[in-house]
């Protein structure tokens, strides 16, 4: 059974070393954010991860949810982690202080999340849905909800959902049925049923806040008359303090193939008194605030799955002896080589370094645009961080999501039969990973959101602006000698990209179906480019590097891992540029009732 290990050497070679956040917040005036403030918070961060969280991942898994008269108890463990959280500060983290925060930026922030991702995917859906519903709350909700709800809720005493789904009503939400009723004091009565509500009910927090979509009584059908209200499960008193229940009940919660620590409720809300988050009609907009934030979150937690599976897989590899390595015996002492000395064992192993720390770099420079979009003086600048991160959201929920089957797949196989049995440990990952391209928008629905809406919508700007940064950084590195290949072969694909994004444009105006059919190829092919960007600034710092230091092996093993990204995972894109021009016609061939069984 493997153990966790927060990655530092590697999460500060993209914080400090290839992203530079520190540069980038003295540029914004927030001077205080020094190399060494960062660096306290990811050794702390780390420690937390380690010690407290991981040990809690097993449990969670093996021990599940207790459900009982209504309510939900969380596995061992889990509150004395999470009440330590919220002592030690983490909640408090990214809040402004108006709100009780810390202030700190949230894009640097993504670092601490992946690590706690790491430590107990499930255990941090709890805190992640409450800061993004706490980020929406700040975002649209009027002042004296702001007032009642952030500081509880940012302090982590109480809690926070999203309630989109119901039983019909999943990835088209413009048919959901909840309803809320005006009342004479300006509350609403919300009524309604939702189903698979993360953290719906449980025993961490005294209060849960939820953020439930329903239909005013003249709400327009479909999505524009959708509006978003604030329902807690116990009623505010006059002091702020937990009151009165509210009619919000879990009448059950799922048993599922993974997160068997996080519970996936059926929620009732009968009569519940709730208030409006936004303007009438305007809820899914606003919603659109707390699903981005946890779309991103879901991208983390694929990208933070790889890398525990990877860390597993490291240790297995070079603890398992089977066979001898083809050149000859490597440790002639022992019964045989471990598995490391064989070729194929590598491959895996080299697949799953590439995805976790491009992944790690794609990831951490979304966060570095989130704080510019926030932070930065300059307006041109703000917007233009606000449309990557728009551009990239799909790319990180969808692309790294994918990445973590293959990974945590990998790490299985690399296991080989040991894999598939519980008592090592991975199969749980495999398990816990499969539920990241389906929630928060399938990842169909991402590639819709990429190819319809991002790129589409913006006439092809957004892929223009984000070709354009990577041809800056071919220029950048491309000089370089042990990065000029990699440069190269990225150019390369990226006038194969604008090629195909051109007609695929073209062929959409005719038809609309060539967009659905075209989409999730698209999505992989931005993923390999996005990824080969990363990989290529990271082989260009690592060149650098090791300018100065031509022994050091961590920008070594950049490099050799660079290649094998380049050579090996990137030329993928070729397979997926064919089934993009495929086109819609062989898809929608035949007619519904002809995909009979034989
Ligand atoms: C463990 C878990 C936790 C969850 N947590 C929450 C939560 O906290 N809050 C919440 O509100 N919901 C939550 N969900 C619900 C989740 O977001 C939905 O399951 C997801 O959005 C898909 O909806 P669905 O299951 O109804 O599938 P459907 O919408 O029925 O989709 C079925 C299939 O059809 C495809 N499809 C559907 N429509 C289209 C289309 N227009 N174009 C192309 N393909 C399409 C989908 O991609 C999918 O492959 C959770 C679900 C699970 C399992």
């Amino acid at each position: 059974m493997y153990s966790y290990r927060a990655p530092l050497r590697d999460i500060r070679f993209v914080v400090h070393e290839v992203l530079d956040f520190e540069e980038n917040y003295r540029a914004y005036g927030r001077e205080e954010l020094t190399r060494d403030l960062l660096e306290g918070i990811l050794e702390e961060g780390a420690r937390f991860a380690e010690d407290v969280l991981a040990p809690t991942n097993r449990v969670g898994d093996e021990h599940g949810l207790v459900f009982e008269n209504g309510q939900v108890q969380t596995p061992p463990g889990f509150k004395e982690a999470y009440d330590r959280y919220c002592q030690d500060g983490w909640s408090t983290m990214v809040f402004d202080p108006e709100w009780g925060g810390q202030g700190l930026p949230a894009g640097f922030a993504l670092s601490f999340g992946e690590m706690l991702v790491s430590g107990n995917m499930a255990w941090r859906m709890y805190s992640g849905l409450t800061e993004s519903a706490a980020l929406t709350i700040a975002a649209h909700a009027g002042e004296e909800l702001r007032q009642r709800f952030l500081p509880k809720m940012v302090k982590g005493e109480w809690s926070g959902t999203m309630c989109l789904t119901e039983s019909h009503s999943g990835t088209d939400l413009g048919i959901l049925k909840s309803r809320a009723e005006p009342q004479a004091d300006g509350s609403f009565r919300v009524t309604g049923t939702k189903i698979f509500i993360s953290a719906g009910d449980h025993d961490l927090t005294s209060n849960i806040v939820h953020l439930v979509l329903a239909r005013l009584p003249d709400a327009p059908p479909g999505t524009r008359g959708i509006s978003l209200f604030l329902v807690p499960k116990f009623l505010p008193d006059a002091d702020g303090n937990v009151g009165e229940a509210n009619g919000v009940s879990c009448g059950s919660i799922e048993h599922k193939m993974g997160i068997h620590a996080s519970p996936t409720c059926v929620m009732h809300f009968n009569d519940s008194i709730g208030w409006l988050v936004g303007k009438p009609n305007e809820g899914l907009a606003c919603m659109f605030t707390m699903m981005n934030h946890a779309r991103l979150g879901v991208g983390l937690q694929g990208h933070g799955l790889s890398e525990l599976a990877w860390q597993a897989s490291i240790a297995y590899a070079n603890d398992r002896l089977q066979g001898r390595a083809m050149t000859g015996a490597k440790e002639p002492g022992k019964p045989a080589d471990p598995i490391i000395v064989h070729p194929d064992v590598r491959r895996m192993l080299l697949t799953q370094k590439a995805f976790v720390e491009g992944g790690r770099v794609l990831c951490f420079l979304t966060g570095r645009e989130i704080d510019s979009a926030h932070l930065n003086p300059d307006e041109t600048a703000r917007r233009r961080s606000s449309d990557l991160i728009a551009f990239l959201t799909p790319i990180v929920k969808g692309f790294l999501t994918e990445a973590a089957m293959e990974v945590t797949s990998l790490a299985v196989q690399i296991h080989g039969g040991h894999g598939f049995i519980r008592q090592t440990g991975v199969e749980q990952l495999m398990r816990d990973a499969r539920i990241t391209p389906i929630y928060e928008g399938t990842n169909g629905v991402q590639a819709l959101d990429l190819l319809g809406r991002k790129v589409f919508g913006t006439g092809g700007k957004s892929q223009q602006m984000i070709s354009a940064r990577m041809v800056d950084s071919i220029q950048k590195f491309g000089t370089l000698p042990d990065v000029s290949p990699f440069a190269a072969e990225l150019g390369k694909r990226l006038e194969q990209w604008n090629k195909l994004t051109a007609e695929l444009g073209a062929a959409a105006l005719k038809n609309p179906e060539e967009v659905g059919a075209a989409a999730t190829d698209y999505l992989h092919i931005a993923g390999y480019m996005c990824l080969g960007w990363c990989w290529l600034v990271a082989a260009g710092v690592a060149t650098k590097k090791l300018a100065e230091n031509p022994d050091d092996d961590f920008y070594k093993a950049k490099l050799v891992t660079a290649r094998h990204f380049f050579t090996r995972l990137l030329p993928r894109v070729d397979s997926h540029m064919a089934a993009a021009r495929a086109g819609a016609a062989g898809l929608m061939a035949l007619a519904a009732d002809h995909f009979a069984i034989a």
